[in-house]
């Protein structure tokens, strides 16, 4: 089997930073893939390369077959495909949930405003916020806020997600409920890729994790061996510090 998203030696510079050293990694559909590790590693910069909202200095990244770091590829195609939530929810504020949600699929005309609605009920259905439809986003709380963004980027009907660091601008109290989503979804055999602090959700739903340090993959292992039996000497300081 193939995989979904294959990175092969990627390299990023950012003016004379080198913040990606040669990330190698496959990932493969419905597999879900956490990437821990400290501020400032590149974890969000390696995350952008995969739907090119960075450019990559060099190395190859592959999804679905489609070699995106070719300068041909309409990477407007590939982002339909590939859905992305941020820590900072970015909603419109000057539009309802609902629109929020059926602004991408309308304009780019994938949908009638009919299946578009239809699709929009179905999505705040899944993330427990129907009730919300008609409202505007500054009427919700940050957690809601970060489920309509999750369902708006469900909206594309995207074949993998990523996630960079959902639920660190959210109050404690309102993390789980974007977890149980992203751990619904994860269920439901989307692949995704999720940078967290949250331990306990790489436990939980990771299928792998990667610990990355100064842009280079250090360690790569199940969650029970990440997390009982790290190997790595900076993997283990990394994680003494956040368990
Ligand atoms: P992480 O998400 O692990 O905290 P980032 O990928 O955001 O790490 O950043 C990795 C490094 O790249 C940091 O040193 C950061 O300052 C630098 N960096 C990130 N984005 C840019 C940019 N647009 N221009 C210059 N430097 C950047
Ligand atoms: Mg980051």
């Amino acid at each position: 089997m193939t995989a979904q998203i294959q990175i092969k030696n990627l390299h990023k510079y950012f003016e004379k930073l080198e913040v990606l050293k040669g990330i190698n990694l496959e990932v493969h559909k419905g597999e879900v893939v956490c990437l821990i590790g400290p501020s400032g590693s590149g974890k969000s910069t390696l995350l952008r390369c995969i739907n090119r909202l960075e450019d990559p200095t060099s190395g190859e990244i592959i999804v679905d077959d489609v070699k995106i770091t070719d300068s041909s590829v309409n990477m407007n195609n590939v982002r339909r495909h590939i859905g992305m939530v941020f820590q900072q929810f970015n909603l419109f504020p000057h539009l309802t949930v609902k629109e929020n949600i059926t602004m991408a699929p309308l304009e780019l005309k994938l949908k009638t405003k009919a299946e578009a609605d239809d699709k929009a009920v179905e999505l705040l259905k899944r993330v427990g916020l129907l009730e919300k439809i008609d409202v505007m986003p500054r009427q919700l709380s940050g957690g809601q806020q970060q489920r309509v963004a999750i369902a708006r980027a469900l909206a594309m009907e995207p074949d993998i997600m990523l996630f960079d660091e959902p639920t660190s601008a959210l109050d404690p109290e309102m993390v789980g409920e974007v977890l149980a989503v992203m751990k619904e979804l994860a269920a439901m055999g989307m692949t995704m890729v999720v940078v967290t602090h949250e331990m306990g959700f790489a436990k939980d739903a990771a299928d792998r994790v990667l610990f990355m340090d100064e842009g280079i993959i250090m360690e790569e292992a199940t969650p029970e061996e990440m997390f009982s039996n790290p190997k790595n000497p900076r993997t283990i300081e990394f994680l003494d510090k956040v368990l």
